[in-house]
């Protein structure tokens, strides 16, 4: 295959009541998954059924590296308002490694399309998120040329996650083509993610690769195609911690 893709930036546990593994879960299959690195990314406080605050903070005390498998730390945070601000609060931020955010309907509700296009658009200006999740969500709709070259000017990634076309989000592969066939002609980055909510989900691409191929989107512009292109990634974010991962 084209891709490597052993590194999954987009995992829940069950400290989101809608979810069912636990991290030691996702450490224990990450190998069969062909996984040597991923990030737990559950939902923002803001989310009905998230963990409280400190699960973030706290998730410093989590081991970069445990039984061979590295641990980012993360969030799926929540898009609030068409200004682009997020729940989360810049002490917690500092805790961790990787930030996600996208629009989840209990936080915000579906507005126009300029609307939706406006508050992406501000929340990927704002330098604080490296991964939009899900945009090519229809119940969203977005101006997704306008997405696409913030998102590229910006060097913040947009995802293109399995899960849509599995579980929830169905109707979103149409804009999800859109969003891969532009990421390409403007180069811009995007992840790849599974968004499992339970373990033996991590890594499972098998969709949104199909996707990707369509279009042949170059491998070096997925920033979880390889441990070293996340790395790079967050280095250009001031995030360097390549050092502390002893495999
Ligand atoms: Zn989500
Ligand atoms: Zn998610």
């Amino acid at each position: 295959m084209k891709y490597t893709l052993e590194v999954d930036l987009h995992t829940h546990t069950l400290a989101s009541d809608h979810a069912y593994s636990t991290i030691h879960d996702y450490v224990r299959l990450a190998p069969s998954r062909g996984i040597k690195l991923f990030a737990n990314t559950d939902h923002g406080p803001d989310m009905e059924d998230a963990p409280h605050k400190w699960h973030f903070v706290n998730s410093l005390t989590l081991p970069r590296v445990a039984d061979g498998v590295g641990i980012l730390r993360g969030i799926e945070s929540n898009i609030k308002d068409i200004d682009g601000s997020i729940d989360l609060e810049e002490p917690i931020r500092q805790s961790l490694d990787i930030i996600l955010t996208g629009f989840h309907r209990p936080v915000f509700a579906p507005r126009s399309i300029d609307e939706n296009t406006q508050a992406m658009v501000k929340v990927i200006e704002s330098g604080k998120v490296h991964v939009v999740t899900h945009p090519g969500n229809n119940a969203f709709p977005i101006h997704i040329e306008e997405v696409v070259k913030t998102a590229a000017r910006e060097n913040v990634a947009l995802e293109i996650n399995n899960s849509s076309f599995l579980f929830s989000r169905k109707d979103s592969y149409p804009n999800c083509c859109k969003i891969a066939e532009l990421a390409k002609k403007f180069d811009a980055p995007i992840s790849v993610g599974s968004d499992a909510h339970n373990a033996w989900d991590l890594g499972k691409f098998d969709k949104a690769v199909a996707l990707i191929s369509q279009y042949d989107f170059p491998a070096e512009r997925i920033i979880n195609n390889t441990t070293d292109s996340l790395f790079n990634y967050l280095k250009t974010k001031g995030i360097d911690i390549q050092d502390q991962f002893e495999w």
